[in-house]
């Protein structure tokens, strides 16, 4: 069983894809990671990020493994993730290794922005996740705070925005839920209940399938 999980940043997407991983015994993908480690290679490297080649060599020398989410979930990471994730070459160059990844024999979770229409459009359960930007600014600003960041909510909420902004309105593989994606607004729930909302989800799926 393949779930794809899409949706914006601080959705809740990557919890929900985890927990539905553990649920369903599933390897888990979060795809983000990939465009993370891509604008963290550059920027290690001193080069500019906005070279498109030296991000699309940095993209094809990625593994799936060994990533510092210490190091990758920090904030200017995300904002310099969604810069290279709009070149279409970097996207390109991503591409194979998270289907190899969906084609798991038991299946897989895949989280991010395009797993639905991209990556994997034959998926048994699709999932677009949403919440209200100032519902998703607030985790960000908690989430960051617990990971020893120093916060100004204000900046975060801008910085959500921002990434809205780039990863809708770019023209490779933009933002947006898939034709047959079950939509599901987190912005009033728990985390529970926006895991159990998602699981029963995916167990109507698997009835009907
Ligand atoms: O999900 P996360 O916030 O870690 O993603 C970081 C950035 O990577 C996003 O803002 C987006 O630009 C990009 N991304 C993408 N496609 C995916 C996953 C992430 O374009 N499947």
């Amino acid at each position: 069983m393949i779930i794809a999980i899409d949706g914006p940043a601080a959705s809740g997407k990557g919890t929900i894809a985890r927990r539905l991983a553990e649920r369903f015994r599933l390897p888990h993908l979060d795809t983000g990671l990939l465009y993370r480690a891509t604008a963290a290679a550059l920027i290690g490297a001193g080069r500019d990020l906005h070279d498109e080649r030296a991000a699309v060599a940095a993209a094809r020398g990625l593994g799936l493994t060994d990533f510092d989410e210490t190091v990758l979930r920090r904030r200017e990471m995300g904002e310099a993730a969604s810069v290279v994730a709009a070149m279409p070459g970097v996207r390109e160059a991503l591409l194979e290794a998270q289907r190899a990844f969906a084609a798991r024999p038991d299946g897989a979770v895949l989280d991010g922005r395009d797993i639905g229409t991209v990556v994997c459009p034959g998926a048994d359960v699709k999932i677009f996740v949403t919440a209200s930007a100032s519902a998703r600014a607030q985790r960000r600003a908690l989430e960051l705070a617990q990971r020893g960041e120093r916060v100004d909510y204000a900046a975060v909420f801008a910085d959500i925005l921002r990434r809205d902004a780039r990863d809708s309105e770019r023209s490779a593989a933009p933002l947006r839920a898939a034709e047959d994606a079950v939509r599901l607004d987190t912005t009033r729930l728990s985390v529970e209940a926006a895991v159990a909302e998602a699981a029963r989800i995916v167990e109507v799926a698997r009835v009907r399938a």
